[in-house]
This record gives structure tokens, sequence and C-alpha cells, in this order.
């Protein structure tokens, strides 16, 4: 999934990019609250993780911001303000969860997911699509029992679709979802990924619409 990473210290925005990009998900970096004001401007993302001390500012006015525009986009506070009057500003002000740092980047992992799918509004994190079970909090697919190996992008890939059951996805959106802004995208790399996808998930799963893009019905 894409996800915007907003945090001015350059050791620990590498580690977490580096842990998240790890997991398949394409990571943008925002170091001061215009790039991330920039940036959720032109990308949707599944979930964004919010520094509150920035060069230019506290992440809560990005995000009473955004929340006064309407955006549902699910939000993560990160921050080192352990203090329980920054926790409640920061629920106030429309963040989804809260974290402190220093944290446990698995933990964060798994907060994000959460909020993902709930923001796609699956909250549900094992279920039955097209023959296949699937575990979406640990990234795992079976079919009859038997456990299907996904690369992380095939998994993002995945992810995207099952997260959008029932509607088509462009070719555009699922490079989106794929993608960060500094990655090169190759001009068929949905194409070549859903085949992919297709000879490990089996017939029948992942339906194409000529013209339009792709879809798990
Ligand atoms: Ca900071």
């Amino acid at each position: 999934m894409r996800l915007l990473l907003v945090e001015d210290t350059p050791d620990l925005a590498r580690a977490v990019q580096e842990f998240l990009r790890g997991e398949g998900h394409a990571v943008d970096h925002a170091a001061t609250l215009d790039e991330a004001g920039a940036a959720m401007a032109v990308a949707e993302y599944a979930c964004v993780i919010l520094d509150l001390g920035l060069p230019d500012g506290s992440g809560l006015t990005l995000l009473r911001n955004r929340r006064g525009a309407g955006d549902r986009t699910p939000v993560l506070i990160a921050t080192a303000r352990d203090q329980i009057s920054d926790r409640i500003a920061g629920l106030d002000a429309g963040a989804d969860d809260y974290v402190v740092k220093p944290f446990d980047l698995r933990e964060l992992s798994a907060r994000i997911r959460a909020h993902a799918r709930r923001g796609q509004g699956a909250p549900a994190n094992r279920l039955a699509v097209a023959g296949l079970e699937v575990d979406r909090a640990g990234a795992k697919v079976w079919r009859a029992g038997e456990e299907l190996r996904l690369t992380a992008r095939e998994w993002s890939l995945f992810e995207a679709l099952l997260g959008a059951r029932g509607r088509i996805l462009s070719k555009p959106a699922l490079e989106e979802a794929l993608y960060a802004f500094d990655d090169t995208i190759e001009g068929n790399a949905v194409e070549v990924y859903v085949s992919r996808l297709r000879q490990k998930l089996g017939p029948g799963v992942i339906e194409t619409r000529r013209g339009l893009g792709y879809m798990i019905a």
C-alpha cells in the first residue's frame, strides 16, 4: 500500500522507510509540513505516519487542516511527546491512533495495516475470497490449505485489489498503490505483477476488464 511518512529526523525517517519498504509498501517521505501538505494534495495514501514537532510547525496543524477539508485518510501520530495532553490533542485533531517514540517497527507496521484496512471499510483481518483464505495482518494467503508464497510487491498488488473488492482498479491507480514518488515505474510493471500473481493464485481470482483495469469480484 502507499504510505506517507512525515518525519524530520533523517536517521529515524530512513529506518522507518526502509522497514516499511521491506514489507512491500510504497513509502513517500516528507520532512516538513509543507512537503507533507503537497504530497497529500496529489496522492492518495492508505495511511499517514505523522510526527508532531516539525521544522515549519506542528503536525497537528496539518491534521486539522486536512480533516477540516473532509480528508479521511487514516493518520497515525508518531512522536516523542508522551504527555497525556499531547495524545488527547492529537486524537481531538482527528488522528486515528498514536505511537510514542521510541516505537517498535513491527508494532507500527501492524497498526498501519489495521488502520488502512479500516480506511478501506474492511476491518476484518481473515477473509475468504475466490477459493483463497487470506490473513491480511500476517500478509499470508492459502489455497486448499497450502500457503502461497508471494513477494512483497505481489502482496501489495493483491492487497490493493482486495481492498477494492468488487470495484475495477485502473492501471494508474494500481501504480499509485505500488510505487512512491521517487520509484522508477516500468511501463508494463502492473501487467507483469498481475501475470505473476495470477500464476500463483490460480485462474479466476483477478479479472481483467479490457481498457479499464483489474478487479477481484
Ligand atoms: Ca520531529
